[in-house]
């Protein structure tokens, strides 16, 4: 990895801000899914294991730059101080004077949860001086969010302005897991597609191309495809504009010998409901007044078949309306498939997709499941993000 990691530096005694990913999910007040808490467990004993002073940051919600009680994040550092089973601090806001206080009376090993920096306009606007009062509290600054890594904030990225800058075990992990199968990957690498919209997914399909052995696509967008072949779509969810890029990946696969699989059948169904009637039809043949929300059994099985042969797999977008149960079938087969291939690198990226993995109970099968929605995506468009950009080079 080009840029410099938590791994080799000294924070002894030092005061070390951390920028962690805490938006996670929250019910009545509850966290209702811990996972991003845990993720960024590792930075967190690591700091504290070698004596640093621990200063958490995050955002939390969208409060738009103004307090909002309901976005605080007081209920986050209880669940946070359960996880590490020592009580966190937590401070009613993340500059100023109680912010100042609080940081001046951090022992070394003692953990503190600065209030949400959304609070301030001056995080999503990345102004100098809200990144500088942050960086004013610390004497390193570490990004372990690899969520907002493609967000150019202040607390992403103004701050490493003001200090010096490396990347927490998080993000370290996520570069290395979501790279290893963009730059070196072991081959056969197969892409799988889904998702409802190809016009999400052009940036991605266009880096990924000139990368992987095969492309296999399903979900939403396969209705674009289908219509770029010629066949009729019904109802399903059609981007006419996209039917020329459609085209495009189509003759691309063929001159860059990427294999381009497609499904042969589909389950249609009347309309987008969790019981509307259904059928598999030939997804050449999708009759007038349904639509696309799965694909169908042959399909699967031609899926799993060209996926068994390979050594590395980029999982993005889910094979159907997979939060419906009677669609969630092909999402759930490719889902098996991947965790069952133990010999092969899987990388699972997205936030719907994960969503589903986490769902199958199958996060822990796979090589690795990114914590990052968009920011995963935006890596495979292959974007440099701003918040990796930041920290110092090697
Ligand atoms: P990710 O967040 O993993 O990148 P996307 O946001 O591209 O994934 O797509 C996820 C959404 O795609 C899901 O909400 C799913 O219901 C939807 N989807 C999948 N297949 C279809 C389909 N055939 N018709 C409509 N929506 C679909
Ligand atoms: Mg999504």
């Amino acid at each position: 990895m080009q840029k410099q990691t938590l791994q080799n530096t000294d924070v002894h005694g030092k005061r070390v801000i951390v920028r962690v990913d805490f938006n996670v999910p929250m019910s009545n007040g509850k966290i209702s899914d811990d996972n991003r808490i845990r993720a960024a467990l590792p930075t967190i004993q690591h700091l504290r294991d070698n004596g640093a002073r621990v200063i958490l940051c995050s955002h939390f919600g969208r409060p738009n730059g103004i307090v909002e009680e309901t976005s605080r994040l007081g209920p986050i550092a209880e669940g946070l101080g359960k996880v590490l089973g020592t009580p966190v601090i937590y401070a009613q806001e993340c500059i100023g004077p109680i912010a100042n206080s609080a940081v001046a009376a951090l022992s070394p090993g003692e953990v503190l949860l600065l209030e949400n920096v959304r609070f301030h306009p001056g995080e999503e606007q990345n102004e100098p001086a809200f990144a500088k009062a942050l960086a004013s509290l610390a004497d390193l600054y570490v990004n372990d969010a690899f969520g907002t890594a493609h967000r150019a904030h202040a607390s992403t990225a103004g701050i490493t302005n003001y200090l010096p800058a490396v990347s927490g075990f998080l993000m370290q992990r996520e570069l290395e897991m979501l790279s290893s199968v963009l730059d070196n990957p072991r081959r056969p690498l197969a892409a799988v597609m889904g998702g409802a919209k190809v016009s999400d997914k052009i940036a991605v399909l266009e880096n990924l191309l000139g990368k992987i052995d095969k492309l296999i696509i399903g979900g939403g967008m396969v209705a674009t495809f289908i219509k770029a072949m010629g066949a009729p779509v019904g109802d399903s969810l059609l981007e006419v504009e996209r039917v020329s890029f459609a085209q495009e990946v189509i003759t691309r696969c063929t001159h860059w010998t990427v294999e381009l699989v497609l499904p042969q059948d589909v389950v249609v169904a009347r309309d987008f409901s969790p019981d509307a009637p259904s059928q598999v039809v030939n997804a050449m043949e999708i009759p007038d007044g349904w639509r696309i929300m799965d694909i169908g059994p042959e399909s699967a099985a031609s899926f799993i078949e060209e996926l068994e042969t390979c050594k590395s797999v980029l999982w993005n977008g889910p094979m159907g309306v997979f939060e419906f149960p009677a669609f969630s079938h092909g999402t759930r087969l490719i889902g098996q498939t991947l965790a069952a291939m133990t010999d092969a690198v899987t990388i699972v990226g997205g936030g719907s997709t994960a969503e589903a993995v986490a769902d199958l109970g199958l996060v822990d099968k796979m090589t690795h499941v990114s914590t990052g929605g968009g920011a995963s995506l935006e890596f495979f468009e292959g974007k440099e993000l701003p918040g990796i950009a930041a920290l110092m080079d090697k």
